[in-house]
């Protein structure tokens, strides 16, 4: 099997960021080693962990280890999130969903945006609105949610 085993370690001394049971500050951490033989030796020679021969089921991380371990997670796992929200200039809403949010006083409106719920946090959230449009005599707004960046719906009744 071909592959980049460069971006194997990577990937695999950022995995350990979740495998990590033992922090010394300053000292490295310790780290359960269930991963790729062959991986574990390459980042044993890259100086980012202890010798991963022997029967313990964890390995010490170097303090280089450790941070470089953190960055690569960060890098990898939870950029994507931080790029998926964008700040949102003005919400497209074309005539009479536009009419119907100006109708709203300032208080409702504040409620409706705060009140959204993202199936991606399980959770009430803060809707970024992108655009709003009627659906029958419902305005349905749609756009992200401020904790995650995932989408997000909110449905306005009609009041009568
Ligand atoms: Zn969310």
């Amino acid at each position: 099997m071909n592959y980049n085993e460069d971006k194997i370690d990577e990937y695999t001394l950022a995995l350990m960021c979740l495998v990590t049971h033992e922090r010394h500050e300053g000292m490295g951490a310790r780290a359960w080693k269930g991963f790729d033989w062959e991986t574990l030796n390459r980042l044993h020679e890259k100086g980012y962990i202890s010798n991963p021969r022997g029967k313990t089921k964890s390995v010490l991380m170097t303090e280089d280890g450790f941070l470089k371990a953190k960055e690569l997670f960060d890098k990898y796992f939870t950029e994507d999130m931080k790029k998926d929200i964008k700040p949102i200039p003005f919400p497209k809403m074309p005539g009479a969903a536009k009419q119907r949010w100006a109708e709203l006083s300032s208080d409702s409106k504040k409620a409706v945006i705060n009140s959204a719920w993202c199936t991606r946090c399980m959770d009430g959230t803060t809707i970024q609105i992108s655009e709003g449009r009627m659906s029958g005599r419902s305005l349905v707004l749609r756009g992200t949610c401020k904790k995650c960046g995932g989408k997000v719906a909110r449905t306005i009744e009609p009041e009568d």
